[in-house]
């Protein structure tokens, strides 16, 4: 006979079983076996993943992950030939739009309206111009950026049926501020079709939180402080406690790009053509999802500080966190007002 795992949690007779189990749920048993995290990380999407999470069976999911994030990225990666967004700007007609990319195009839209246009992924072009797309590239010349702006707007494309249809076939779209929020979002759905109910999912800084730690305390997150190069290492400005919380956090001081000393922003204003150069350093957005919360980070890059707050003010459903410099140069930060509390002081 296998070794009970129910030792210790009487079952006798029919309601007594019953009874037990109520019990188990209630204490998860934890006198005799305290939930250890399942913990592992691995890359994607150019950057790290990380989770952690309570099981009682302490599976590791590891492979299921790598496989749903391999599958994500044949839908909506840049950097993958065969991906579905890849086929759409190269105008290859033989995919057909999964259930993925439909809600990533319908919520880009919807966001497009929202912000007036500052998210937009018909940047696609620009992107590439700028030289912060899979290409290489330079600063690009007047001319060219007005004629990449002809081909730039939330309206040069729209979905139908299972297919991208684009009013020019030199439109390209981007999904990059909003797909990596999104697979944090898979990850997550993943994690509860498992009866997973406590987890941190983590892809690149953006990430999801649900119930809480085995002793009952909340997850924390740190909110990275901007670096002065690219390179530098990590260092906290702040820790949030995240309770059933998504975050997503944009910046424009890792992934820039430098000529004749002026350093460009990989955010494109879709308004002028030209990267931000404001001086809002992050955008750490809480939302109801981290898909949203990643778009809505990158809409208060495009934005700059002021519109930015103006922005979170009105707006019941996100929170922010903005880091700017000052005209003196020093950094300063601005937290909405429904994040106060989530902040914990004791960082440093
Ligand atoms: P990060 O989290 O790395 O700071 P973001 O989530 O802000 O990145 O996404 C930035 C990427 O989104 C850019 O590299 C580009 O591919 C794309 N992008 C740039 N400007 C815009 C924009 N105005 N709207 C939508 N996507 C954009
Ligand atoms: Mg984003």
């Amino acid at each position: 006979m296998s070794r009970s795992k129910h030792t210790g949690c009487n079952s006798a007779g029919r309601l007594g079983w019953f009874l037990s189990i109520l019990l188990m749920a209630a204490l998860g048993c934890q006198q005799e076996k305290p939930l250890v995290p399942v913990h592992f990380q691995g890359e994607a999407q150019g950057t790290y993943y990380a989770l952690t999470y309570y099981d009682a069976q302490h599976r590791n999911l590891q492979p299921a992950v790598d496989s749903l994030l391999r599958a994500f990225d044949l839908e909506a990666s840049l950097w993958v030939e065969q991906s579905t967004l890849s086929q759409i700007n190269r105008n290859d007609t033989s995919y057909s739009l999964g259930p993925h990319m439909q809600e990533m195009l319908q919520l880009s839209l919807r966001i497009a309206r929202e912000s007036q246009g500052a998210f937009d992924i018909t940047v696609g072009p620009l992107v590439n111009a700028w030289g912060f797309g899979f290409r290489e590239g330079r600063k690009p010349q007047q001319a060219t950026i007005d004629s990449l702006l002809q081909l730039t707007g939330a309206g040069r494309f729209r979905v139908e049926g299972d297919k991208v249809v684009k009013s020019d076939a030199r439109v390209e779209l981007d999904l990059n501020a909003i797909a990596q929020g999104y697979s944090v979002d898979l990850l997550g759905a993943f994690l509860e079709e498992q009866g997973i109910q406590n987890f941190l999912v983590d892809i690149g800084g953006e990430v999801l939180a649900r119930g809480k730690k085995a002793d009952g305390s909340d997850w924390r997150v740190g909110i990275e402080r901007p670096a002065e190069s690219p390179d530098a290492p990590r260092e906290l400005q702040d820790v949030v406690r995240l309770t059933d919380l998504a975050m997503a956090t944009s910046g424009s001081y890792r992934k820039f790009y430098e000529q004749d000393g002026v350093k460009y922003s990989h955010t494109i204003d879709p308004a002028t053509g030209y990267p931000v150069t404001h001086r809002l350093l992050s955008a750490s957005v809480m939302a109801g999802s981290v898909a949203l919360a990643d778009a809505y980070a990158t809409v208060l890059m495009v934005l700059g500080p002021e519109k930015a707050k103006a922005f979170i003010l009105g707006r019941k459903d996100l929170e922010a966190y903005l880091i700017f410099t000052n005209e003196d140069g020093a950094y300063e930060t601005w937290v909405s007002p429904g994040l106060e509390q989530q902040i914990v002081q004791d960082t440093q």
